[in-house]
C-alpha cells in the first residue's frame, strides 16, 4: 500500500439501487482510504457489479451518494470521473493495434500524438509487455497478454480509482497466478486505489488490503482478510470465506473478561471462554462457535486440549500437502479437518479418534441462518 493516508478516496453513502421493483443494492455505505486494494465478494447476483457501475457512473443509484477525491459524482458521466474500469470480458477493439487500444483513452482528450505515443511506452514497459506487441491486432496475442493491454488501457489516463470486474475469472488457472501477481505489483508500484471484484476467494485474500463481503444487497462485512477469515461476523460469513466447522453452544454468562458456556460433546475443563475471542454481538443464549478445519488437531493419549471432542473419521482427502478429514461425532456434527504436511498422529477412516482446539483459536459468532 502506498500513498495511504487517511481521507478517503471514495466515499459510498447509503446506496440504493432498484432496477423495476428489484432492489439490487438496499443501503450500500463503504469507505476507501487512498491507495486501498479492496476486494468485493459475495454470491452471484449479490450487487458486486451493480456497485461497480455506480462508481463508474454507468448507471445513476436510485439514492444515496458518492464521492470520489471529496467530489460528489451526482450527475458526472462516466467519462468524466476519475475511474478506470477492467471488464472479464475483453473489451479490446479487435481492428485497433496494440499501441492505439492502449493509447484510446488519451487520443479520446484530444492528447497530442507524441505525448500518446510516449505514454503508451511507459504502459508498455509497467505492464511488462513487449515493444514488438505494440503493432500487433489483440488477437495475434495471447488471453494474459491481452489482460495486460486492457490494464495498461485502463491506467493511461492516471485513474484515481482502478475499478476491476472481475478481470482474470476468464485465464487458466496458471496464468491467473501471474497476472494476480502482476496486479499485486501494479497496485505496489502505482499507489492507485483498487476496487476489485472477484469470485475467488484465495484471489481476494492474496490481494486485498481489507475484503468486502456482500450478500443480497447489503454488506455484510468489511475487514483485513483474517479478520473476515479468522473473524466473520456471521455464519455465512464464515462459510462463504472457506470451509469451516460451526458448532452450537450456549452462553450462559456473559462476564466482563470472559463468557461462560456449554457445547454438546465439547469438553473444556472451564467451561469459559475470553471475551476477545467472541463477536461483540453474541448475549446470552444460543451462539455458534467457529473453528477452521486446520486449527483442529488429533489429541494423542495423554495430550490435553483446552477444547476437545469425540468423533469417527469418515472420509480422507488429500489434496497436495494437506489431508482433509471428515468426522462424525455422537452428537451428530460433521466436522471438517486439515492436517498439513505429515502428522505424528495420522487417521484412518473409521478410526474413533479425540479432536482438539485450543481457545485462541475460536470465534464465537451469533447464531443464525447462514
Ligand atoms: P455475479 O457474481 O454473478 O457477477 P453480481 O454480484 O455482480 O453477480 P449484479 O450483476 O450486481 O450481481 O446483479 C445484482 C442483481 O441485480 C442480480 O439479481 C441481477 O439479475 C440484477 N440486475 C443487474 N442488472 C440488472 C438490470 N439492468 N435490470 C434488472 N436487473 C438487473
Amino acid at each position: 500500500m502506498q500513498n495511504m493516508n487517511t481521507a478517503p478516496i471514495l466515499q459510498i453513502e447509503d446506496i440504493h439501487k432498484d432496477y423495476g421493483t428489484y432492489q439490487a443494492l438496499k443501503g450500500v455505505s463503504l469507505s476507501v482510504r487512498q491507495g486501498e486494494f479492496i476486494a468485493l465478494v459475495g454470491p452471484s447476483g449479490c450487487g458486486k457489479t451493480t456497485l461497480l457501475k455506480q462508481i463508474a457512473g454507468f448507471e445513476d443509484a436510485t439514492s444515496g451518494r458518492i464521492s470520489i477525491d471529496g467530489r460528489d459524482m451526482a450527475g458526472v458521466p462516466a467519462a468524466q470521473r476519475p475511474t478506470s474500469i477492467v471488464f472479464q470480458k475483453l473489451a479490446l477493439f479487435p481492428h485497433m493495434t496494440v499501441a492505439e487500444n492502449i493509447g484510446f483513452p488519451l487520443k479520446l482528450r484530444k492528447v497530442v500524438p507524441a505525448e500518446i505515443a510516449a505514454r503508451v511506452n511507459e504502459m508498455i514497459a509497467l505492464m511488462e509487455l513487449k515493444p514488438i506487441y505494440l503493432d500487433r491486432l489483440p488477437r495475434a496475442l495471447s488471453g494474459g497478454e491481452q489482460q495486460r493491454v486492457a490494464l495498461a488501457r485502463s491506467m493511461i489516463s492516471s485513474p484515481k480509482l482502478l475499478l476491476l470486474d472481475e478481470p482474470l475469472s476468464a485465464l487458466d488457472v496458471k496464468l491467473k497466478k501471474v497476472l494476480q501477481s502482476e496486479l499485486k505489483r501494479l497496485h505496489r508500484s502505482v499507489g492507485v486505489t483498487f476496487v476489485h471484484v472477484t469470485h475467488d476467494l484465495e484471489e481476494a485474500m492474496m490481494l486485498a488490503d481489507r475484503i468486502c463481503v456482500m450478500r443480497a444487497g447489503h454488506i455484510l462485512q468489511l475487514g483485513e482478510p483474517a479478520d473476515i477469515y479468522y473473524r466473520p461476523a456471521d455464519a455465512f460469513v464464515a462459510g462463504f470465506i472457506g470451509e469451516t466447522n460451526l458448532l452450537p453452544v450456549e452462553i450462559t454468562r456473559r462476564g466482563k473478561d470472559r463468557v461462560e458456556y456449554r457445547g454438546t460433546g465439547i469438553a473444556d475443563e472451564t467451561g469459559a471462554i475470553p471475551v476477545r475471542f467472541i463477536a461483540d454481538q453474541v448475549g446470552t443464549g444460543q451462539a455458534l462457535m467457529n473453528v477452521r478445519p486446520e486449527l483442529i488437531r488429533r489429541i494423542g493419549p495423554g495430550d490435553k486440549a483446552e477444547c476437545s471432542m469425540n468423533a469417527q473419521v469418515t472420509e480422507i482427502f488429500t489434496k497436495g500437502g494437506t489431508v482433509q478429514y471428515r468426522a462424525h461425532t455422537p452428537e451428530g456434527y460433521d466436522l471438517a479437518i486439515e492436517i498439513q504436511g505429515t502428522s505424528d498422529l495420522p487417521m484412518r477412516v473409521g478410526e474413533d479418534v479425540r479432536l482438539g482446539w485450543a481457545k485462541k483459536d475460536i470465534w464465537v459468532l451469533p447464531a443464525g441462518a447462514a
